[in-house]
């Protein structure tokens, strides 16, 4: 599909209902983003059949993409950018065609689908292909056309039937990748397992600047553009980040070998954001004017569907999978409509302003979706991707300890609706899909983490990141402290890497995969640790 209404249009009547200060702030980023995006000319096709034979370079230099799969169909993205590190990509500022394909092999024998849409400059030449008529629960193979240049093929999979009894189904979990911090040496690992889906969660790029030698990659054949050095704000920054990004092959290589679910957490944005609130407490009205540009190129950079693009500043990213009757994948966005972080944020010991039950992480509408969509659940295992450490963690032993404000710990009474309701909604099978933290972690959710011996509601598989905070270690400095913390805490590594989580009828399988260095290219990759947990008796068992 590609974007038909003008985005002015959807911002007047996204500010139509909304109260009169959100429309003001609307208002602002309408304004903003109008100043980088015009609309496109009227009737240009056949000029725009002529620009697309004049791209003399390839464009196909951020590789392809596939998301968020449904029985029947599987989002196909990819993005024209021939020069990806110059504003505009070096794209004509028009509309340009784009052809695609759908095949069941990868030498495009036989066809499965193929048609026709426009790349438009108004959202960066990024394309968003839906096709319908897919077969469920598939492998496939897609490819793109723009001129005489033909992408390199991806590799997706739809999702199974609704009712379908499926026995295995096997994802990955991956968040923070640091393009500064290191090499993204574990996506070219990923590229290899064999997967039915990664989830994203969070963190896909960071806002801060990117120096000449790309950070700890210490380039020496390549010198990175000045505009990269700098914290990105505006519209053409986000997008430039995006392309530095999407043109790491390593990256580029999970992207085509399998479909992402993705969502986001802060850096999206910025370092710890809450709803319109920014970390430095800029005016709500200014930083959502940011906001909006930043919502805008994630959509326009991600596989994602028309109903995730984003209207302003507000975009609807928590939504709903699933896979057959083996999984129900609930993806939450925690950002967009958290209450502002307690104590002014960072670690801090539980008191009043934390404990205060009006405060939520996920809004109240996003709570009740959450909730009324467990109680229509028939699936075995019901599964939260999202991005905060949702279980305590406890930085010393004893009193006196403090918990994270930006995670569920600073936001105890949102945490405690949200077990309540999988308790009440009859969720025996809870699996907790994490990013943000860096490490890797194994959690028991107890009822009440200060009782070892209450009931567990369910299991928390977080996952360290792609490449933020460099080569990190097995053990980090506090890992004592936090295991004795922590009785609910059942692994603790420090390096880079991703979870792979393999459900069945009957288990659930975490794998710690961890590679040994992100600072050299090229490390090899491990497993860390294995732990299962049963159906229908939660609790993490070594496997
Ligand atoms: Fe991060
Ligand atoms: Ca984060």
């Amino acid at each position: 599909m590609t974007p038909t209404a003008p985005y002015e249009q959807e911002i007047r009547a996204a500010a139509a209902h909304v109260g009169r200060r959100r429309f003001l702030t609307v208002t602002g980023a309408a304004a903003a983003l109008a100043f980088t995006t015009n609309l496109p000319a009227a009737g240009a096709a056949q000029a725009a059949e002529a620009d697309a034979r004049k791209l003399t370079e390839n464009p196909f230099t951020l590789g392809v993409a596939s998301g968020d799969p449904q029985p029947g169909s599987v989002v196909l993205w990819t993005r024209l950018a021939p020069r990806p590190y110059e504003g505009g990509g070096g794209m004509p500022d028009a509309r340009v065609p784009v052809r695609w394909e759908v095949a069941y092999d990868e030498k495009f024998t036989r066809l499965a689908g193929r048609g026709r849409a426009d790349a438009h400059p108004e959202f960066n030449h990024s394309v968003h292909i839906e096709p319908t008529g897919l077969a469920p629960d598939r492998v496939y193979y897609y490819r793109f056309r723009a001129g005489s240049w033909i992408s390199p093929v991806g590799r997706t999979r739809t999702a199974p039937a609704r009712g379908a009894h499926l026995s295995r189904l096997k994802l990955a979990a991956v968040s923070c990748q640091a393009y500064h911090d290191g090499y993204f040496t574990a996506y070219r690992h990923l590229a290899e397992e064999d997967l039915d889906v990664v989830f994203h969660l969070g963190d896909y790029l960071y806002e801060y600047p990117v120096d000449a030698a790309g950070g700890a990659r210490r380039y020496t054949d390549r010198t990175l553009p000045d505009r990269f050095h700098r914290e990105t704000v505006t519209l053409e920054d986000y997008r430039l980040r995006y392309a530095l990004y999407k043109s790491d092959p390593d990256l580029q290589a999970a992207h085509a070998a399998h479909p992402f679910i993705v969502t986001w957490d802060d850096h999206e944005v910025e370092n710890n954001y809450a709803s319109d609130i920014s970390e430095d407490d800029l005016p709500p009205a200014e930083f959502l004017i940011r906001r909006a540009a930043a919502y805008r190129a994630y959509w326009e950079n991600q596989p994602l569907r028309r109903p995730q693009r984003p209207h302003g500043p507000d975009a609807r990213l928590y939504r709903r999978l699933h896979y057959g009757q083996l999984a129900q994948f609930d993806i939450l966005d925690t950002r967009q409509y958290r209450s502002d972080q307690a104590y002014g944020d960072g670690w801090h010991a539980p008191g009043p302003e934390s404990d205060d039950p009006r405060r939520t992480l996920t809004g109240a509408t996003q709570e009740r979706w959450l909730i009324d969509g467990w109680r229509q659940s028939t699936a075995r295992w019901n599964v939260l991707p999202q991005q905060v450490a949702f279980s305590e963690r406890r930085n010393a032993t004893g009193p006196g300890y403090q918990v994270s404000m930006d995670a569920w710990d600073g936001y105890p009474a949102s945490r405690a609706r949200v077990l309540a309701g999988a308790e009440s909604a009859g969720v025996d099978n809870l699996v907790v899909l994490t990013g943000d933290v860096h490490v890797h972690y194994a959690f028991d959710i107890k009822k009440d983490f200060a009782d070892p011996a209450s009931r567990t509601a369910g299991v928390e598989f977080v996952t360290t990141s792609i490449a933020s905070g460099k080569d990190g270690a097995d053990k980090p400095a506090n890992w004592g402290t936090y295991m004795a913390a922590n009785p609910h805490l059942k692994f603790y590594n420090g390096r880079r890497g991703y979870v792979t989580v393999t459900l069945d009828r009957d288990t659930a399988r975490g794998d710690y995969r961890t590679v040994s260095a992100v600072t050299t290219p090229g490390a090899p990759v491990r497993t860390a640790a294995s732990f299962v947990t049963e159906a229908g008796d939660p609790g993490l068992k070594p496997a």
